[in-house]
């Protein structure tokens, strides 16, 4: 025998709990899925597994300076919890509102933390999923079984971030950063900063570390688009000044939001140049007449085809203007001693390179899948409305907006499972497997998303990994918030894509 195998192997897990629902993760999804069931399944038990050793999923995830949303809180937030604050809100205050949400309803009760699900297995004989979790703290192996898995797992994997190889990093003498994984102790004082990349997360972290570096660049090879206003909310300050119920304000300031992106997105489709020219207004308006904003704030793509991140009180151009930020487009050649070579043959000398590359997908959660002892294909499966797989019963997965807060999804999905199980308890049914109909059945199978309408690097690198989308409406993501929140809550149970037992 194996000594070493012996010593490390996880105890077998010496007692099972059983839970009617289980929810994998505490992030901004979990925490909500959790509230629901709380309000519209009364007395079904659940529990939710977390890896992390508290709540907020990528708002404890990531650490780097400035951290924030790019969307709005008042509909980054729950429907059902007033947002007070403004409208872009940093990491602190999203877990602080998350944070009362779960005080508020006693919800801390139903959530493990440090318990990372490792397998997940179905069997149909006893109509369950097997769940096991190795613990973080004692490394002890625990064993759950459940009806129904719900899967608020995200969609990337937050023990790492996405870094591409380059030539020559093992040369670097500075330190290399992923945003995902910041070091406590960076002292990034008085350093010259190179921010590779030009997203969401790079335009946060250029402004909030501009005024303490020597010089922070950040290095494109492409640009990006960007809206810039004010942190604020006309509507909201107005009706708070009239001393209306946050209920109310919540609700209309909603509306407003989500009626004026409605309009927003049909313009990037009926007339992208125009709305271009109005973005790049925008950052002149910042930058003055002598910037070249066309080499570096001018995309290739049209409006919207990648997340379009907000920059409240144009924090990123103000840094730029006053010369302590600036922007490089251009590709890299090789990193060297002293930082980055690129391919116009210009050298930028840095002291730390931060990498802000993105996301490695992970569909599942990394989770070990078998449905009757066979292991789970994901992209073999086609998706019921992006929240069910054909073939795999009891399972929901939440995958929120791309053009749209991702909460906004989030709590319709919550809505459309709590249904589900409701339903499912009265026709005494134990299993649920969408699958497709007769007048499905010459679909054309497509990728998860179409790149044409949407296409950032970690979902071009994933996609091979996602489950398939048909071309009706019932069988993809349509990632159309506006057609969704009339549609789901009217799905029909007993439409014949989905099969009980
Ligand atoms: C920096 C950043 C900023 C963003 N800003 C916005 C924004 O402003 N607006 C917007 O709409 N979207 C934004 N997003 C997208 C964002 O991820 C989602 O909106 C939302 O936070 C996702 O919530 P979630 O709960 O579904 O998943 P996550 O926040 O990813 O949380 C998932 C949780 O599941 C846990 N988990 C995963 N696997 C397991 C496992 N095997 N066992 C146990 N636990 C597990 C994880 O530890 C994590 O805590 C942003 C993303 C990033 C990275």
């Amino acid at each position: 025998m194996n000594d070493t195998a012996t010593l490390t192997r996880p105890a077998a897990p010496t007692k099972t709990e059983h839970f009617d629902v289980l929810i994998v993760g505490a992030g901004i999804s979990g925490v909500g899925g959790a509230y629901h069931l709380t309000k519209q399944c009364t007395g079904m038990s659940f529990v939710v597994l977390e890896t992390q050793e508290s709540f907020g999923g990528t708002w404890i995830t990531h650490r780097f300076p400035g951290i924030r949303s790019d969307s709005d809180l008042y509909t980054f937030g729950y429907r059902f919890k007033p947002w007070t604050g403004a409208p872009i809100a940093t990491a602190a205050e999203i877990l602080s509102y998350m944070g009362e949400v779960i005080e508020e309803n006693d919800l801390g009760r139903h959530i493990r933390y440090r318990h990372k699900i490792e397998r997940a297995s179905w069997s149909s004989d006893v109509a369950l999923w097997t769940i096991e979790a190795t613990r973080g703290d004692t490394g002890e192996t625990v064993r759950f079984t459940t009806n129904f898995l719900w899967m608020c797992q995200g969609y990337y994997r937050h023990s790492e971030g996405y870094t591409p190889e380059w030539d020559g990093m093992a040369n670097f003498k500075g330190r290399i950063v992923h945003p995902q994984s910041w070091p406590e102790d960076l002292d990034y004082k008085g350093k010259n900063v190179i921010v590779i990349g030009s997203g969401a997360t790079a335009a946060t972290i250029v402004p909030a570390m501009a005024a303490d570096c020597a010089h922070i660049t950040m290095l494109q090879r492409s640009p990006t688009y960007f809206r810039t206003g004010r942190n604020a909310i006309a509507i909201a300050d107005e009706l708070r000044a009239l001393d209306i119920d946050e209920t109310w304000i919540h609700e209309i300031v909603r509306r407003k939001i989500l009626h004026d992106q409605a309009v927003f997105t049909e313009r990037t489709f009926n007339e992208p140049e125009t709305v271009k020219q109005e973005l790049l207004a925008g950052v002149r308006a910042w930058l003055g007449s002598d910037y070249d904003v066309d080499t570096h704030f001018t995309p290739r793509y049209r409006p919207w085809r990648q997340r379009l991140a907000f920059i409240p009180d144009g924090d990123l151009f103000q840094g730029i203007a006053t010369g302590r930020a600036s922007v490089v487009t251009d590709e890299i050649e090789r990193f060297v001693e002293t930082g980055i070579l690129l391919k116009s043959g210009k050298l930028l000398k840095a002291d730390i390179i931060v990498t802000a590359t993105g996301f490695n997908l992970n569909a599942l959660g990394d989770i070990a899948f078998t449905i009757d002892g066979d292991p789970l294909i994901f992209a073999d499966t086609v998706t019921y409305r992006g929240m069910m797989f054909t073939g795999v019963p009891n399972m929901a997965w939440v995958f929120g907006y791309f053009r749209a807060s991702w909460t906004l999804r989030s709590d319709l999905v919550a809505d459309f499972v709590c249904r589900l199980l409701n339903h499912m308890k009265r026709k005494g049914a134990r299993k649920v497997t969408p699958a497709l109909r007769p007048e499905d059945k010459d679909m054309p199978l497509l990728p998860w998303i179409d790149p044409e309408s949407f296409n950032p690097g970690y979902l071009m690198r994933g996609m091979h990994l996602l489950p398939k989308r048909g071309d009706k409406p019932e069988w993809q993501h349509t990632q159309d918030y506006w057609n969704e929140k009339d549609e789901l809550p009217a799905i029909n149970l007993d439409d014949r894509a989905f099969v009980y037992e």
